[in-house]
């Protein structure tokens, strides 16, 4: 991809053009991170970048950005351009097309940010970005305030950075963020969730709510853990999930935070999470919930097994598997193991993984009788008796009281409609 890039940035020279690599592409290559993404900034204007490749896509003009394919990669090209008039707190409406670098580095959010690398590799650098990388700090390009006030996401991105490279924050920086936090609820939940997501992928996710926390800001993005419900000992577990799947990260927060089946769900709503993500993390509240219901009996490990079953087929396979996931990953403080049902909590979690293997069915698809059969054997009409009675067998055969077999399925419907009789 870097050769291709640099391909993009020759030939605009080879026409006179000024180009640049920018922004987040050279802060992650001082940083020795993986670069996903390559931005170019050049001189030339939208139209003169169209003429010079045929491969090329207009993405978005009014704001300079021309998509230029080249060896199979896409790049963006953007005119080195100002911003201005910030409407709600949020994009600019008007930007201006300029002819100096620094002019166009001085719209970018962070000094880390506020970096272009020509194709010998030289650095321009006018605020001071690489001595801040150095010293592991985010700091606004100009005042805090007003950068804040132009744009509230710069705010999110600001705390993002901080976390995801566990980095400090300037000073001033963290003063014009905790004057302008009110404006955060202006912030789109979609842009609000994109943040917060690559937040929680990076390697230091406590770091970001702590920040968040002690801004104050957490209820201005309806963070899943609001001010009083800010555990830090359940969300310190957070950093022992840094390897697993960021949903997984997320239904933590979200059982830390003592949210129900239900509420995560409404809450990941608004959170506009795509509905696969969304019960995905809602399938591991399911079985906390029921996992927490059945282990508030006493109860021998026969029927923490056949509850864990039963939990298997009402959740599906998946959420079981996250959620044994994810209590293997935390250490053993994280339940208060004084506590009876705690303890049985440890218990199923430990046998869980066996009992899973042991379940033959896991769907009425795969019973060795079908509806059909049932109702030609009992002779009655179908109704909501047969989805129930259907529910039964394969509850009972899942967890091994019936084998999965015609004759001894067949015997189970006679034993249970006789009983209905009686
Ligand atoms: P990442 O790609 O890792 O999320 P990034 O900094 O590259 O981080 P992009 O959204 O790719 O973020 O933006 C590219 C560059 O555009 C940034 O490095 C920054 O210079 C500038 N930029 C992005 N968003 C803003 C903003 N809200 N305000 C000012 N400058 C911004
Ligand atoms: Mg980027």
């Amino acid at each position: 991809m870097a050769m291709q890039s640099e391909n993009v940035l020759t030939t605009l020279n080879k026409h006179g053009y000024k180009a640049y690599w920018v922004g987040g592409c050279v802060r992650d290559e001082l940083l020795e991170r993986v670069v996903d993404d390559m931005d170019i900034t050049t001189s030339a204007s939208p139209e003169q970048v169209m003429e010079l490749f045929d491969d090329c896509i207009p993405t978005g003009l009014q704001h300079g950005t021309v998509t230029v394919r080249s060896g199979g990669y896409y790049f963006e090209v953007t005119t080195f351009r100002t911003e201005s008039e910030y409407q709600d707190n949020r994009r600019p409406a008007a930007v201006q097309f300029v002819q100096d670098i620094k002019e166009d580095l001085q719209r970018r959010d962070f000094t880390m940010n506020a970096l272009a690398m020509d194709v010998t590799g030289t650095i321009v650098d006018p605020f001071g970005g690489q001595a801040d990388i150095k010293e592991e700090r985010v700091r606004c390009v100009g005042s805090a305030m007003e950068r804040f006030g132009e744009d509230a996401l710069r705010m999110l991105r600001c705390v993002r950075f901080a976390s995801v490279f566990d980095f400090k924050i300037a000073h001033n920086t963290w003063k014009g963020l905790v004057r302008q936090k009110d404006l955060l609820q202006h912030i789109a939940m979609e842009r609000v969730r994109t943040e917060m997501v690559k937040m929680m992928s990076g390697p230091h996710p406590l770091r970001g709510l702590e920040l968040l926390y002690r801004s104050d800001s957490l209820a201005h993005i309806k963070a899943p853990v609001s001010s009083t419900r800010f555990n830090k000992m359940l969300l310190s577990n957070l950093e022992q999930l840094s390897g697993q799947h960021v949903l997984l990260r997320w239904s933590l927060i979200l059982i830390a935070g003592g949210y129900s089946k239900d509420e995560a769900d409404v809450l990941l709503r608004q959170w506009t999470f795509s509905n696969e993500h969304r019960s995905r993390i809602t399938g591991v509240l399911q079985v906390e919930q029921l996992i927490h219901t059945s282990v508030q009996e006493p109860k021998d490990t026969v029927s923490l097994r056949s509850d864990w079953i039963v939990t298997v087929l009402a959740c599906g396979v998946q959420a079981a598997d996250d959620w044994l996931r994810i209590q293997s990953a935390l250490p053993a403080e994280w339940r208060n193991q004084s506590e009876p049902a705690e303890m049985q909590v440890v218990l199923v979690q430990e046998l869980a993984a066996e009992w899973s293997q042991s379940i033959p069915v896991h769907d009425l698809k795969e019973l060795d009788i079908t509806g059909e059969q049932v109702l030609q054997m009992v002779q009655r009409k179908g109704g909501p008796w047969l989805g129930q009675l259907m529910k039964h067998l394969l509850r009972e055969t899942a967890i091994g009281t019936i084998a999965n077999q015609h004759e001894a399925l067949s015997a189970e419907v006679k034993r249970v409609v006789q009983d209905d009789q009686t």
